[in-house]
């Protein structure tokens, strides 16, 4: 009996404040409507798919086909209407008569699995109808029109997914009589219940994830997909009557770092890290050490104005390491307040940020004491959406 899906992907997902077609947009490298259709494709269960897309997506949807790949699973295009309820209508009389089960299903929920897609076929098949569903995890209250709130029993309620799977011509011929009689319904279970009286519900282990991608943090929550790395090197000479400042932190010690700023090597090697990542250079660049309004400058703060443009570009920090090599004197008793600053600069959780320390075994300049050198290391992230 031949089984097709029925993708909706017309909505103008306003709750996910995208600025577009929130299925047309890339969660890990991959955008939201090709992993559906991968879905559906890999479950190996259907013979066609119809894809309802509103007519101003066409465009970006061949533009996603060019860079990823077209799903052969597609054989036609129908073109979405004013509400879901009138889209998944063009849609299924789009399908073709050969189509004995349609698989409806939102393009929103692209971590749908096989078993859950299996499960509502057999059902429409035995009984007419097969509505995935979740549990209920919340304690639902309803109010009332009193403004009396009632406490439900979370054992007797469902929360309503897709896929909604049903005999093609059931669900077209409920369709037809709902535009007939002007009846609205939020999801095809409801207009299949007010046709026929009863629909099937059923609830898989897998369930739980086969969310619909709504709001923008759905899909913060789902990843970046953007990473950049960078890396920094900086070493300065040890003189007398300088302070030494490592991380923001001043550690007491005979020589300090000679420069025309604070000279905080490792701050700096950070920085130019980042710098990297974004590709903007270096700090010789950013902060020009012929100029007066840097000389002395505590480098924390010249730190502060690297990270607002991470957040101008519209990243974020995920970790940084630095290491710093010297000889004398011993670190060691300052590296937790050293990387506490970082991370506090940097906008991370103490674990994202490392600061360690090491000698030359007397090897080199450091190791001679004539100058301390810094390494750093720094992955930015930059959010999906
Ligand atoms: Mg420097």
């Amino acid at each position: 009996m031949s089984a097709w899906a029925l993708v909706v992907a017309a909505g103008r997902g306003e709750r996910a404040a995208l600025g577009k077609n929130k299925v047309l947009h890339a969660v890990n490298g991959e955008s939201v409507l090709r992993r559906c259709l991968r879905a559906l494709e890999e479950s190996g269960l259907f013979d066609g798919c119809v894809l309802v897309l509103a007519a101003c997506d066409r465009a970006a949807y061949e533009a996603l086909c060019a860079s990823e790949g077209r799903s052969a699973l597609v054989k036609c295009l129908a073109e979405g209407g004013q509400t879901r309820q009138q889209s998944v209508y063009n849609g299924l009389r789009s399908l073709p008569e050969t189509a004995e089960i349609v698989a409806i299903h939102d393009a929103a929920r692209p971590f749908v699995t096989t078993d859950i897609l299996r499960r509502s076929i057999e059902l429409a098949r035995a009984t007419g109808s097969g509505v995935a569903c979740a549990e209920v995890v919340d304690t639902i209250k309803a109010i009332g029109e009193d403004g009396r709130v009632t406490t439900l029993d979370r054992s007797r309620l469902r929360a309503a997914q897709t896929p909604q799977t049903f005999r093609r011509a059931e669900i077209l011929a409920a369709h037809a009589r709902a535009q007939a009689e002007g009846w609205q319904a939020t999801d095809d279970a409801d207009l299949y219940e007010r046709h026929f009286g009863r629909v099937t519900l059923f609830t898989a282990p897998d369930s739980p994830a086969n969310i619909k991608l709504t709001t923008k943090e759905d899909f913060m929550r789902l990843g970046s997909d953007t990473f950049r790395i960078g890396a920094g090197f900086d070493a300065h000479r040890l003189v007398e009557g300088r302070p030494l400042v490592l991380c923001g932190v001043e550690v007491p010690s005979p020589l300090g770092l000679d420069g025309h700023s604070d000279a905080d090597v490792a701050v700096h090697a950070l920085m130019d890290a980042i710098l990297g990542a974004l590709g903007e250079g270096d700090i010789g660049r950013h902060f020009p050490d012929d100029d007066e309004e840097y000389r002395g400058v505590f480098s924390m703060l010249l730190l502060a104005r690297v990270m607002r443009l991470v957040s101008e570009r519209g990243f974020r920090v995920a970790n940084a390491d630095i290491t710093i090599v010297a000889q004398r004197p011993r670190l060691s008793p300052y590296i937790e307040e050293m990387r506490l600053n970082i991370a506090e600069a940097l906008g991370v959780q103490s674990d994202c940020a490392n600061v360690k320390a090491t000698t030359t075994e007397r090897m080199g300049y450091e190791g001679r004491g004539e100058g301390l050198s810094a390494q750093a290391v720094v992955l930015l992230t930059k959010g999906s959406v």
